[in-house]
């Protein structure tokens, strides 16, 4: 019953989503209508599961399973219809197949960490409430199943190589320079810019990697000049320092959403399922909030220390490009954690008072 009522839902879901994707709109506000559209139906599918609470735990993952898959056929759908409007639209050299790779990864990057935490707390519950021993051999190969499908959720989080596969170009020797000499500035080793290929999917974009590594596309190296290349550059070495901060703030929570299901574990079961409902959205929104926070803060100081280094005009200069390129809407964010360009634009003509 459970599935059917999600499939109905992955129906609805897919109807607004073609309805979207034949609108006349530039590019930037479908994706970012279609990016809403994803929240409602993830929404959409935790409100209706938790009225099948309780499902137990082996059950219930399966359940996670289905939703997570059901997501990504949705969009899986969607996107395979956005792409031949794109392809025209911002004369795209990429595939079909590059490009449902390209935004499933995205869409990917938003379920991963729902997988993660809903897996990970579900082998938690079957382990300490003994039903996995009480169901022998069956049990444990049910619980190291899904121990191991949290894990796998969780590694694809942190361990995801590039957003965009790597090409062999090598960057100026001039950049990576500048950019171990800003580092050394905060306090942070840079090890090396790697370009990834954003030509074929028109992206100009740039990324702080693990490991010290810095990444920008070849579009992006090819739709900017020196100056804005260096404000970007900086802005992404303030980002690898920033990163040590984040981890301790995202272990923090986690510790506090592991204790704070510890404390509720024992009368879980007894909750209505509308009380599960609000005990989930208040978890996730205790752990999300100061991240989100955080996060929004790192960009601004990333932003005033690119402006400290070269100046407000190649920083602005280089976000008006980027925003031009992904035909985004410059009054509107394209995520929770970007200001949108004319509230960025406005912060950064501060400096130059
Ligand atoms: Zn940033």
């Amino acid at each position: 019953m459970l599935g059917f009522a999600w499939v109905c839902i992955s129906v609805v879901v897919v109807a607004f989503g073609r309805i979207e994707v034949r609108a006349s709109a530039p590019i930037g506000r479908r994706t970012r209508r279609l990016r809403r559209l994803l929240w409602l139906s993830l929404l959409m599918k935790v409100a209706v599961g938790a009225w099948w609470y309780p499902l137990g735990a082996p059950l219930a993952s399966l359940a996670l399973l289905l939703g997570v898959g059901l997501t990504l056929i949705e969009f899986g759908l969607i996107f395979y219809w956005l792409y031949p409007i794109e392809r025209t639209e911002r004369e795209l050299p990429a595939t079909a197949r590059e490009y449902l790779i390209a935004r499933l990864g995205m869409v990917w990057d938003a379920l991963a960490p729902i997988a993660a935490f809903g897996l990970g707390a579900l082998t938690l519950d079957y382990l300490w409430s003994g039903e996995s021993r009480a169901a022998g051999a069956w049990g444990a190969l049910t619980v190291s199943a899904m121990g191991l499908g949290a894990l796998l959720s969780g590694l694809s989080i942190s361990r995801r190589a590039t957003p965009f596969p790597a090409r062999c170009l090598p960057v100026r020797a001039h950049f990576l320079e500048e950019a171990q000499r800003l580092g050394r500035e905060l306090g942070v080793t840079v090890r090396e810019i790697v370009v990834l290929d954003g030509t074929r999917l028109r992206r100009a974009d740039a990324f702080a990697l693990s490991g010290g590594r810095i990444a920008l596309t070849d579009y992006l190296l090819a739709s900017l000049t020196e100056q804005q290349i260096l404000a970007v550059i900086a802005h992404e070495v303030a980002h690898l320092a920033q990163r040590k901060r984040l981890v301790r703030l995202w272990l923090l929570t986690l510790a506090g959403g592991v204790g704070g299901a510890v404390v509720v574990a024992p009368f879980a079961h007894q909750l209505p399922p509308w009380g599960l409902l609000v005990w989930l959205g208040l978890i996730a929104f205790a752990l999300m909030l100061p991240m989100q926070r955080l996060r929004r803060r790192h960009e601004r100081e990333a932003d005033a220390f690119a402006v400290s280094q070269y100046g407000v005009e190649a920083l602005q200069g280089a976000l008006r490009v980027i925003a031009t390129l992904h035909q985004r809407e410059p009054d509107h964010s394209s995520d929770a954690v970007h200001p949108s360009l004319t509230q960025r634009l406005q912060a950064l003509q501060k400096f130059t008072r």
